[in-house]
C-alpha cells in the first residue's frame, strides 16, 4: 500500500453550492479542533466540480464564516483547478479495467430505477455496458453517443471501523456501478474525493453522518487504486428541537444568518462544539483554545445532537457581558446605523447585562436617537392613575430636576434626590414609571435613573416636557 500516514491531517471539504450551514460549520470546526489538538495539519479544500451549482459567492460566504469562527488553514484547495489530476486516475482506471464508459440515456437508467423500486429492489446500475468490447466502446464514440464513467464496483462485503460508530458493514451489491465522471475532464464527488484524500495524505476524515453510504464507495475505489485507507469518523447529525434532522423549518441555517444576527463568532464556536460533544464536565464555557485542549473524537457521542436556540441565545449573552465597553460598543455599531458612537456607548452601558443578541440594541436603545418619542399617552400612567394625577407627578419632577446641576446628574444623585419623592407617594411606581415612560416611551426598558443619567439633563427635561405636553 502506498501513503502510510507519517502526520496527522484532515480536511473540511464544502461544496459552494450554498453558503455554509450550520452542520458543516461544525464539521469544520470538529476537524480544526482535532489538528490543533492534535498538532496535525488542518486542509481547506473547495469541492466545485459542479460547476452548475457552484459558485464563487458562495466560496466566499463559506471562507468569511470560518474566517469568522478564527479556523485557520494550513493549506487551500480548489477541485476546479487539479482536474488533470483526476483525469489522470481516470485514465488509469479504465486501462486496467477498473471503470467503464457507460452509453445508456438518462432516460433509459430512469426506467430501470423506477422498474427496481416497485419491484423492491435497490436502485442499482444494471450493468448493461460492463462489458462492452473496445470496438463497441469506440463505435459508439465515434457515432457520437454520451457516455459517463462508472464504476466496476466487485462483488464483496465493505467493513470499515468508524472511529464514533464502531464497527461499520455494507454490501457492496447495494451499491452497484456507481457513477465516477462525466467525463475525463468532469470528476464527480465520490472519486474526485478518494483522489484528493489520497494525493492530500488524509489521515482521518471527519463529516457528516449523511455522508456515510458514501464511504463504502469511497474505500472501493481506495481498493481499486491501491490508495491506504483513512480513518473515518462520521459526526452525529443535527437535530431540530422536535427530533426531525435540522433543516430551514427550524430557522435559520447558514453561519452568516446567525452573524447577521448579532450573535458572536466566540458563542457559535462554544454551542457548535458541544452539538455532538461534551467534555463530560458540567463545564459549559469555553473557548476555542480551552476546546483545543480538551477535545477528544473519543468523546463524540452516535446519537443525534439536538440544535437548542435557546442554549445558544445563552451563550451569546454570557459573550456579550465579557467584552468590554468600548469593544461591545463597536460591535453593535452596525446594527444601530443611526446612532453616533459617544451617545451608543451610554445606550450599551444601560443594555450589556440583558442582551442577547447585538442586533436587539437597535430596539432597546432607539429611544436615545429620536428627538420625539411617540407612544400613547394611556402608558404614562400606573395603574390607575388619572391624567391629573399623572400630569401633577410630571409638573413635580420638572422641578426637582431642573434644580439639580449638571454636575450632579449622576444616576447616584438622582436616585437619592427623587426616592424620597416616590416613597412619599406611597406606592413609588407613581413616580417612577412616568419618569420612565416618559424618557423612553417604552413600556420595558433600563431603570428610569440610568436612563436619565445616560441622556443628560436637557434631553430628560426635553422628554418630560413632551410627555407633560401629551397628557394635558
Ligand atoms: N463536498 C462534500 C460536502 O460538502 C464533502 C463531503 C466530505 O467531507 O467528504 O458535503
Amino acid at each position: 500500500m502506498i501513503n502510510e500516514f507519517k502526520q496527522l491531517r484532515v480536511r473540511f471539504a464544502p461544496s459552494p453550492t450554498g453558503k455554509l450551514h450550520l452542520g458543516n460549520a461544525r464539521a469544520a470546526l470538529f476537524n480544526y479542533l482535532f489538528a490543533k489538538k492534535e498538532k496535525g495539519k488542518f486542509i481547506l479544500r473547495i469541492e466545485d466540480t459542479d460547476l452548475e451549482r457552484s459558485s464563487l459567492e458562495f466560496e466566499k460566504d463559506i471562507i468569511g464564516s470560518l474566517k469568522w469562527f478564527g479556523i485557520e488553514w494550513n493549506e487551500f484547495y480548489r477541485q476546479s483547478e487539479r482536474i488533470e489530476t483526476y483525469a489522470k486516475y481516470l485514465e488509469k482506471l479504465i486501462n486496467d479495467g477498473k471503470a467503464y464508459h457507460c452509453f445508456c440515456s438518462e432516460e433509459e437508467l430512469e426506467a430501470k430505477r423506477h422498474e427496481q423500486m416497485s419491484g423492491g429492489l435497490p436502485p442499482v446500475y444494471s450493468g448493461k455496458c460492463r462489458n462492452l468490447s473496445d470496438e463497441e466502446v469506440k463505435k459508439n464514440q465515434a457515432e457520437g453517443k454520451k457516455s459517463i464513467i462508472r464504476f466496476k464496483s466487485p462483488e464483496k462485503k465493505v467493513k470499515f471501523r468508524d472511529l464514533i460508530r464502531g464497527e461499520v458493514e455494507f454490501d457492496s451489491s447495494l451499491i452497484g456501478d456507481f457513477s465516477l465522471a462525466k467525463d475525463l475532464v468532469t470528476p464527480l464527488y465520490n472519486f474526485a474525493v478518494v483522489v484528493d484524500d489520497f494525493e492530500m495524505k488524509i489521515s482521518h476524515v471527519i463529516r457528516g453522518e449523511d455522508h456515510i453510504s458514501n464511504t463504502p464507495k469511497q474505500i472501493l475505489l481506495q481498493e481499486a487504486l491501491n490508495f491506504s485507507q483513512p480513518k473515518y469518523a462520521h459526526l452525529p447529525i443535527m437535530l431540530g428541537p422536535d427530533r426531525a434532522k435540522l433543516s430551514k423549518r427550524h430557522g435559520d441555517t447558514s453561519v452568516s444568518d446567525y452573524r447577521e444576527q448579532g450573535y458572536l463568532p466566540e458563542a457559535m464556536v462554544n454551542f457548535m462544539a458541544f452539538l455532538g460533544w461534551n467534555p463530560g464536565t458540567e463545564r459549559e464555557i469555553y473557548s476555542m483554545n480551552d476546546l483545543i485542549k480538551d477535545f477528544s473524537l473519543e468523546r463524540i457521542q452516535k446519537g443525534g445532537a439536538i440544535f437548542d436556540i435557546e442554549r445558544l441565545n445563552y451563550l451569546n449573552g454570557v459573550y456579550i457581558r465579557q467584552k468590554s465597553l468600548d469593544e461591545l460598543t463597536e460591535l453593535c455599531l452596525p446594527f444601530a446605523p443611526n446612532a453616533e458612537k459617544k451617545q451608543l456607548k451610554k445606550a450599551v452601558a444601560l443594555y450589556q447585562e440583558r442582551l442577547k443578541k447585538l442586533s436587539e440594541i437597535a430596539e432597546l436603545t432607539d429611544f436615545f436617537f429620536k428627538d420625539v418619542l411617540e407612544y400613547n399617552k394611556e402608558l404614562l400612567k400606573w395603574k390607575n392613575m388619572t391624567d391629573g394625577e399623572t400630569k401633577e407627578i410630571l409638573d413635580k419632577l420638572d422641578k426637582i430636576l431642573c434644580d439639580i446641576s449638571d454636575k450632579k446628574w449622576t444616576k447616584e444623585n438622582l436616585e437619592k434626590i427623587l426616592m424620597p419623592e416616590a416613597e412619599s407617594l406611597k406606592d413609588r411606581g407613581k413616580l417612577l414609571w412616568p419618569l420612565r415612560v416618559a424618557l423612553t416611551g417604552k413600556k420595558a426598558s433600563a431603570g428610569p435613573f440610568e436612563v436619565a443619567e445616560a441622556l443628560g439633563k436637557e434631553k430628560t427635561l426635553d422628554r418630560i416636557k413632551q410627555a407633560r405636553e401629551l397628557i394635558k
